[in-house]
């Protein structure tokens, strides 16, 4: 007798067969903050990391999307495993506009950055393998490197961003022989904090002197609300894998972003992307692009403005209602500012005080791995919440923060 569906999912629930990996994907992160702070009758949460969602260009994208049905003979076929070409082009010129000149058939369109930070994993580490991240690091991409068994090397952040002079003593007191090097060098997911000129270059020679590939994650780079922070890193350095998307920018439930490599890292990037889901969505690509082309300027243009009065309304907020002990990012553009605690405190601690008091951010200790969590530092996103509960968000803040010191 040939077993039911309930029978096998009986099975293999009692039967603990799961790969050695799985333990990697027993919780998400991202809901506990959200948690505490929504017992709350009107609660203010900067944990969430997500654009604006009155920012999102519904309007456009309903049209470009009826303009991409239109066009859709054979589109519903199997296609191409780079992605539309049209879009490659157009992010091709968009970056070359940054500095960073690239040919369209180096760019792979991905389903978010996400998948890149997965494909790039997925090519370079063996279980065990070491990886080079910041500390604090984006948690999506620990995410990712769990699940390929990585072992971190956690560098400090400081105003200047990765340590890399830190990091050259780590492997050369150490001896480790790290395969990557994990950076957000641009408006930092989660500090907000920008790589200096001089560092880049430090990092970039360091990574080629030791053989490390460097992948840089850049989803921030063209959010910015003063000067330009000048050309991605990749710029400085072809051999750099770089990513991105229109998470930020479009929205990020349509899952279109792009990975930028070398040929020959290309060439199996796209066997990955091919093994993984054969092609990104050809209609939403489409979408996206008659979306972008000739708008996304403009649309970018607004969001700083939307984003730099959230930003300045945050760090005068913060100005306004911490203790003067309490010190914290300026970001020059991107979503999140990293607020530091003063010696003997704990940001773990004053979360469910924060949550009591109807605010709740994400704890720094979040943003490591497992062992080497450090709890002085939390994440503020002010990229989804309007101006008066970023300035009610603050007030509550010092509020608990004063209830924690008592
Ligand atoms: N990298 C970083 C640093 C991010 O902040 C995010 C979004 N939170 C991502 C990658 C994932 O973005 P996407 O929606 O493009 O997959």
């Amino acid at each position: 007798m040939s077993a039911t569906i309930q029978d096998v999912t009986t099975r293999v629930a009692s039967q603990p067969t799961l790969a050695r990996r799985a333990k990697a994907f027993e919780a998400s992160p991202w809901a506990e903050a959200w948690d505490l702070v929504s017992r709350h009758p009107d609660p203010i949460y900067f944990g969430n990391g997500a654009p604006a969602r009155e920012a999102q260009p519904l309007d456009r994208l309903r049209e470009a999307g009826a303009r991409a049905w239109r066009e859709a003979d054979g589109v519903l076929d199997y296609g191409e495993v780079e992605g539309y070409r049209p879009l490659r082009e157009l992010i091709a010129a968009r970056l070359a506009r940054r500095g960073m000149p690239v040919d369209p058939d180096e760019v792979m369109i991905t389903n978010g950055s996400q998948q890149g930070i997965d494909f790039v994993a997925r090519l370079m580490l063996d279980p065990g393998d070491q990886i080079v991240v910041e500390g604090p690091v984006y948690i999506g991409a620990m995410q990712t490197f769990d699940a390929y068994e990585a072992r971190y090397l956690v560098v400090p952040v400081d105003d200047d961003g990765l340590d890399v002079a830190a990091l050259d003593r780590l492997l050369s007191t150490t001896g480790a022989r790290p395969k990557l090097i994990y950076t957000v060098p641009t408006f930092q997911n989660p500090t907000g904090i920008t790589m200096t000129r001089a560092r880049r270059e430090s990092l970039l020679s360091l990574a080629r002197e030791r053989g490390i590939l460097v992948l840089e994650d850049d989803p921030y780079g063209e959010l910015y609300y003063g000067a330009s922070p000048g050309a991605p890193l990749a710029a400085l350095d072809p051999a750099v894998v770089h990513l991105g998307t229109f998470s930020k920018t479009i929205a990020p439930g349509i899952r279109v972003g792009w990975t930028v490599a070398p040929r020959r890292l290309m060439d199996l990037l796209l066997m990955a992307k091919e093994g993984s889901d054969i092609h990104t969505d050809r209609i939403i690509t489409r979408t996206v692009y008659h979306t972008a082309d000739g708008f996304l300027d403009d649309h970018i243009a607004a969001l700083r403005e939307l984003y730099r009065q959230r930003r300045d309304t945050l760090l005068a907020g913060l100005q306004r209602h911490l203790p003067p002990d309490l010190t914290w990012s300026c970001p020059g553009g991107g979503f999140f500012v990293w607020v530091r605690l003063p010696d003997g405190f704990d940001a773990d601690v004053l979360l469910p005080i924060a949550a009591a008091h109807g605010v709740a951010y994400l704890p720094g200790s979040w943003f490591y791995p497992a062992g080497q969590k450090v709890h002085d530092g939390f994440r503020l996103s002010f990229s989804s919440l309007p101006i008066e509960q970023i300035e009610e968000g603050t007030r509550r803040l010092g509020e608990a923060i004063a209830a924690y010191i008592e």
